[in-house]
């Protein structure tokens, strides 16, 4: 519809970044117009009320730039948000959760107290790719103690079927995304 193209027209395509053959899709300019801050944030509440499954108590956004949607996210919810950090940076005692990038490999981790028993959680981050950083979220919200409530992104790249890979880690939750990218 007109708003996704009015936001997806905002994204930057940057070429061979980080790597040849890699496009890589720069949200920057659209966080940058603060309208289209506020119409990216608040289909990203449609699209995670509209989930099935019902209330949502915290939000987990993923470094970093799930930082950015998160919290506005958890605030438009009545959700609290949960950082799921790069390894090493939270200050008391954490869960780990290692993953598979296309080129090696990766950490992100939490407090080990961050999700009360049972709470549902909603994972977002600004983009899906491969999905192998979202299905490590997955994962760590589950070993945490909490009820995956779903996956919102605000991008999701379809060539790279990161759905199929997220699949396995979502036992039935649902995910959603803002725009699409071919
Ligand atoms: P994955 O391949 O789905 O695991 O993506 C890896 C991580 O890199 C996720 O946190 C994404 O947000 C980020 N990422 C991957 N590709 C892009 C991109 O084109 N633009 C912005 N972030 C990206």
């Amino acid at each position: 519809d007109d708003d996704a193209a009015g936001l997806l027209s905002l994204l930057r395509a940057v070429p061979d970044h980080p790597a040849p053959g890699i496009t890589f899709w720069d949200i920057t300019p659209l966080l940058g117009d603060a309208g289209a801050l506020a119409r990216a944030t608040e289909a990203l509440a449609v699209a995670a009320q509209a989930l099935p499954g019902g209330r949502v108590d915290l939000v987990a956004g993923v470094e970093a730039r799930g930082f950015v949607l998160g919290a506005p996210l958890a605030l438009a919810l009545g959700a609290g948000f949960v950082p799921l950090r790069k390894a090493g940076k939270l200050p008391w005692r954490t869960v780990r959760q290692d993953y598979s990038l296309e080129y090696g490999k990766a950490s992100i981790e939490a407090h080990e107290d961050a999700v009360p028993a049972g709470a549902r959680v909603l994972v977002i981050d600004d983009v899906l790719a491969t999905g192998g950083t979202a299905a490590a979220a997955c994962a760590l919200v589950n070993r945490l103690g909490g009820e995956l409530a779903g996956v919102v992104f605000l991008l999701e790249l379809l060539s790279l079927q990161g759905r199929a890979a997220l699949a396995p880690a979502l036992a039935g939750a649902p995910v959603t995304s803002v725009l699409q990218t071919p």
